[in-house]
């Protein structure tokens, strides 16, 4: 067990508004932070990786999984189900790394009934227009799935008022900045910094 433990967050967002590739971006600049790599039953797409981008599972395995507890939260969207192991989560966090779960609001609810001190994020696309080309651009959903995604897209955004934090991402560095500032500003809270500099602090009160 690590002095201190990471922080937990939330990231949701509708299909498509570019929480994957904000969150790799912030991985990039920031080792101490994880993410999640939850279990699907969803078809793999081209270029996914198992293990990488999802666990790929098929309906059996993961019915299975929830039926020994093995998720903190699941949820089924767009048709398929979705869940985060619960063993790799408190792990991550006992060893002090900041964990983000990309997951729908549904699992947000039930992850902040389960852990309360979690920071929750939702990010939101500039328009529906826009919303509606990044998943067109992406090219790796059908017409179908894309125009089911859509329908969903307005009810999901609905539930940006039960989140700490709102970011748009219209501007892509932009959003990126708003992103990191709300992780930087989480590690600057005067507890983390007493773990961070106790030493320092002892020496300056001395
Ligand atoms: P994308 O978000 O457009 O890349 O589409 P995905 O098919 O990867 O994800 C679909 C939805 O499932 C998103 O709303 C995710 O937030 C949600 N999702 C993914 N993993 C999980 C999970 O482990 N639990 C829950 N509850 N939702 C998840
Ligand atoms: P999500 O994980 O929320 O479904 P992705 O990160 O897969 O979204 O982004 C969807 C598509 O939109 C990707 O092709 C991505 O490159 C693109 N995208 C993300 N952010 C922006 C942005 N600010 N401007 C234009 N395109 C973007
Ligand atoms: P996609 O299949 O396009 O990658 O993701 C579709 C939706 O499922 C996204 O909105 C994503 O946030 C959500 N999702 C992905 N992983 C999880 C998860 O582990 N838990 C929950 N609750 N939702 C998830």
């Amino acid at each position: 067990m690590a002095a201190s433990t990471g922080t937990l967050y939330i990231v949701s967002a509708p299909s498509g508004a570019g929480k994957t590739s904000l969150v790799k971006a912030l991985l990039d600049a920031q080792p101490q932070v994880r993410v999640s790599v939850s279990h699907t039953t969803r078809p793999m797409r081209p270029g996914e990786v198992d293990g990488v981008n999802y666990h790929f599972v098929s309906r059996e395995e993961f019915l299975e999984r929830h039926t020994h507890n093995e998720f903190l939260e699941h949820a089924e969207v767009f048709g398929n189900l979705y869940g985060t192991s619960q063993r790799w989560v408190e792990q991550t966090l006992d060893e002090g790394y900041d964990l983000i779960l990309e997951i729908d609001w549904q699992g947000a609810q039930q992850v902040r009934r389960l852990m309360p001190q979690a920071k929750s994020i939702f990010i939101l696309p500039p328009t529906q227009e826009a919303l509606r080309q990044r998943l067109t651009n992406r090219g790796q959903d059908s017409d179908e799935v894309i125009d089911k995604r859509m329908r969903e897209a307005v009810s999901e955004m609905a539930h940006y008022v039960e989140y700490d934090y709102l970011v748009i991402n219209d501007d892509f560095a932009h959003a990126l900045i708003d992103l990191q500032a709300i992780f930087r500003a989480n590690q600057l809270l005067q507890a983390a910094q007493q773990q961070r500099f106790s030493a320092l602090l002892q020496e300056l009160l001395a």
